[in-house]
């Protein structure tokens, strides 16, 4: 199998009550860690780059390529997407389209509803070439988006059903209390507003923002249609306990790899917690 894109995922979770996990990339090490708990546990998954992290990882090709490469040398069976997550432009989608990512999301969200729906279905019309499923937001997720640090503000339930309806997208971020990195104290989702938006788009949602959400309010979010779950800040602070543990318990270490192993295991058992926690394993 080749990496496909994630609208057959999220469909499928939507209707048997998971949701899929999006696992970020932050450096090389992390992608087979990812790879390899997903054939572990059977589980579909989405990787993804963030469109602020890109440069750092050697481009959008170079980011294709460590994915599609370490799929095939690691003889993965299980779906994977690989998605850009949070793209700034149309520019920048139809880069990562034309490098061989699966899937794209188009971060509308700061413009006004209908620069954001001008600029989704452009990107809807060019991705939608190659099967290339597209994620759209409304709202603002609060902490670091797009490099920039702001508040939340909750997804307005109508612009959700306009984006939704002029653009096809295959899944909806609507940001309702989620915050990109830690909480300050127990997240306030927006429950209410999430059935209404559900109901209403019947589409797949996706939750930003993952780590320090308490389960009880992760099953809630999938139970009202919730099918994707974007977590990171859990799997780095787990990557970074990890090289601080070896450096203190080792002084003498120089080499990078020896380094660095800790550190993939760590990261192998937050997703793989997380993984379990969706529901995702054996679901491929
Ligand atoms: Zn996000």
């Amino acid at each position: 199998m080749a990496l496909v894109s994630m609208k057959e995922m999220l469909q499928k979770a939507k209707q048997e009550g998971y949701a899929v996990g999006q696992y970020n990339i932050n450096n090389l090490e992390f992608i087979p860690a990812f790879l390899e708990v997903a054939q572990e546990e059977q589980s579909p998954m989405i990787i993804a780059a963030s469109d602020r992290m890109v440069d750092f990882l050697g481009g959008f090709k170079n980011v294709a390529g460590m994915v599609r490469t370490l799929y095939e040398e690691l003889n993965i069976t299980v779906p994977v997407a690989l998605h850009l997550d949070h793209g700034q432009s149309i520019e920048r989608c139809k880069k990562a389209v034309d490098a061989g990512f699966t899937s794209v999301m188009i971060d509308g969200s700061h413009h006004s509803i209908e620069e954001n729906i001008n600029m989704t279905k452009e990107v809807v019309s060019y991705a939608g070439k190659w099967n290339i499923s597209v994620e759209g937001e409304v709202g603002s997720v609060g902490g670091q988006e797009d490099g920039l640090v702001g508040g939340i503000k909750y997804a307005d339930v109508e612009e959700c059903i306009r984006l939704v309806e002029e653009t096809e997208i295959d899944a909806l971020a609507a940001a309702l209390g989620s915050v990109h990195g830690p909480y300050q104290g127990e997240p306030q989702l927006g429950f209410e507003q999430m059935e209404a938006i559900s109901r209403k788009t019947e589409l797949p949602l996706v939750l930003h923002g993952g780590t320090g959400i308490p389960a009880h309010q992760i099953q809630r979010a999938i139970s009202l249609g919730h099918a994707k779950i974007n977590v990171n800040t859990e799997n780095i602070q787990a990557w970074t306990k990890a090289v601080k543990k070896k450096l203190m318990e080792d002084s003498n270490v120089y080499e990078p790899r020896l380094v660095l192993l800790p550190a993939i295991e760590a990261v192998k058992q937050s997703v793989t917690e997380k993984v379990r926690e969706f529901g995702t394993s054996g679901k491929a």
